[in-house]
C-alpha cells in the first residue's frame, strides 16, 4: 500500500484483524446479514511512522448518516470545557476572533467556548442529522466535509484564529487536502488544536478496538509532525488526556509564528514517544492476537451456568471487540443504549438487538462496551452492582465489578 501521509510504498502489516463490517453500520432489521464486510488491517509505514489502516471505506459511506453525539457523555462535555477555558487563556481569544471546530458534531465543544464569551464560532460538519443538532443548540453549523475547497466556499476571506480538530483528524480521507484548507485560512498567530487517540495509549492499554474503518490513521507525535512539516505547521504544545481512553491534545501553529516555542510538556510527552516504535506496534500485534478467545471463553461460561449477558452501550467501537473476539447474539442478548438513534436496530455482524437502557431489565453481567467511560458508568450504577448485577470491563486486563 501507499502511506496516506507520506506517500511511500515502505509499508508493513502489522495487525489483521479480518472482514468486518464498517463499526457504526448499526442495522435496521430488515438490513441484519446483509452488511457489506471489508478488510480490517494495520499497517506501519517505515518512513514517516504512521500506523493506518490500508482499506478506505468511503466517507460517503461513514459519515454522512452517523449517529455518534458527543454531547451525551457528561465526561466529554467538562472536558470539552476545560479545553475552551485553557486555549482562551493561553492564545488571548478575544469575542471577534473566529474559532471553527472541524467535524464539531453536536456542538458540544463550541457551545463551551460561546459559554465564555466567544460568539464568532461556526461548526463544519458533514452529517446531517448531527449537525441539525448542533444548529438547534444555537451554534452555527455548515453542514460539509472540510477541506481546501470547502474552506474557500464556507470562509472566503476570513481568516482563522483557532481551529480545533477533537477525534476528527483520524478519520480523514482527504488529509492532505483538510491540512492545505487549514494552512490557507490560518491567521500567523493562529493555532490548531488537534485532539487524537494517541497511539502509545493504545499499545500500553492494549486498546485494539480503536482499531475501525473510521479511524485511517493512529498518530504518535512523531508521525503527526511528519503529516505537517510539509504544511508548514509544527506542534509546539501537547498534553496527555485520559479522554477517550487515552488521547493527545496538540497545538500547533505555523513554523515562522511567535507562539512556536516549544513548552516543557511537550518536550516530556515528546521523549516517552520515541519508545512507541515498530517494536512496541509488533508486540502490541502479538498480546492483540494472544487474547483473542479469553474474553470469549469467560463469556461462554457464564452463559452455560444460565445467566443473561447484555451489552452495556452500544459504542462503535464496542464492534471490533466483539467481531474479531466471534463474540455474537447467541452469547450477549442485548445491548441497552440511550441514544435514540441508535435503539432498535441491530450491531452489525454479531447481530445483537439494540434496545433502551431501562431500570426493571437487569442481566446477570452487564459487558461494558464503553470501556474508555468505564469510572463513570460504573459510579452511575452504583445502586444497579448492589441489586447484584455485574460488570465485565475487558480492558486492559478483564475485569469484573460487583463480585
Ligand atoms: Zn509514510
Amino acid at each position: 500500500m501507499k502511506c496516506r501521509s507520506c506517500s511511500s510504498e515502505k509499508t508493513e502489516l502489522i495487525l489483521d484483524l479480518g472482514e468486518q463490517p464498517w463499526c457504526n453500520d448499526f442495522l435496521s432489521a430488515e438490513r441484519v446479514g446483509t452488511e457489506p464486510k471489508y478488510p480490517l488491517r494495520l499497517n506501519y509505514c517505515h518512513d514517516c511512522e504512521l500506523l493506518q489502516l490500508d482499506h478506505t471505506v468511503p466517507k460517503e459511506t461513514m459519515f454522512e448518516d452517523h449517529c455518534y453525539l458527543s454531547g451525551m457523555t457528561q465526561t466529554l462535555k467538562n472536558h470539552f470545557y476545560e479545553v475552551a477555558e485553557e486555549n482562551i487563556a493561553q492564545f488571548n481569544i478575544q469575542p471577534g476572533d473566529l474559532v471553527v471546530d472541524i467535524g464539531g458534531n453536536d456542538g458540544t465543544q463550541l457551545i463551551q467556548y460561546q459559554k465564555q464569551g466567544i460568539h464568532n464560532v461556526l461548526n463544519i460538519e458533514c452529517a446531517e442529522r448531527v449537525s441539525q443538532i448542533s444548529r438547534e443548540s444555537g451554534v452555527p453549523t455548515e453542514t460539509d466535509y472540510f477541506n481546501r475547497d470547502c474552506v474557500e466556499r464556507r470562509l472566503g476571506e476570513r481568516s482563522v484564529k483557532l481551529y480545533n480538530a477533537s477525534g476528527v483528524f483520524f478519520h480523514l480521507e482527504e488529509l492532505h487536502s483538510v491540512i492545505d484548507g487549514i494552512q490557507f485560512s490560518l491567521r500567523e498567530d493562529g493555532v490548531l488544536i488537534v485532539q487524537f487517540m494517541y497511539a502509545g495509549t493504545m499499545v500500553e492499554k492494549l486498546n485494539f478496538d480503536t482499531i475501525y474503518h473510521e479511524h485511517l490513521c493512529y498518530y504518535t507525535l512523531r508521525s503527526l509532525s511528519n503529516l505537517l512539516a510539509p504544511y508548514g505547521l509544527e506542534i509546539f504544545d501537547a498534553y496527555y488526556s485520559e479522554i477517550h481512553s487515552g488521547s493527545v491534545i496538540a497545538k500547533i501553529c505555523l513554523s515562522q509564528s511567535s507562539l512556536n516555542s516549544k513548552t516543557q510538556r511537550y518536550l516530556e510527552l515528546l521523549e516517552k514517544d520515541k519508545g512507541y516504535t515498530l517494536d512496541a506496534f509488533k508486540v502490541f500485534a502479538d498480546t492483540v492476537r494472544a487474547r483473542q478467545g479469553s474474553l470469549r471463553t469467560l463469556l461462554e461460561g457464564i452463559k452455560t451456568s444460565n445467566k443473561t449477558i447484555y451489552a452495556y452501550g452500544a459504542p462503535a467501537k464496542g464492534n471490533t471487540l466483539l467481531n474479531y473476539f466471534g463474540i455474537d447474539h447467541t452469547l450477549v442478548d442485548k445491548a441497552v443504549e440511550i441514544n435514540q438513534m441508535k435503539i432498535g436496530n441491530y450491531l452489525p455482524q454479531s447481530h445483537i438487538p439494540i434496545t433502551e437502557e431501562r431500570e426493571d431489565d437487569m442481566p446477570d453481567y452487564y459487558l461494558l462496551l464503553s470501556h474508555n467511560f468505564a469510572e463513570e458508568i460504573i459510579k452511575k450504577n452504583e445502586s444497579v452492582i448492589a441489586q447484584g448485577t455485574k460488570f465485565i470491563i475487558p480492558f486492559p486486563e478483564v475485569e469484573i465489578v460487583g463480585q
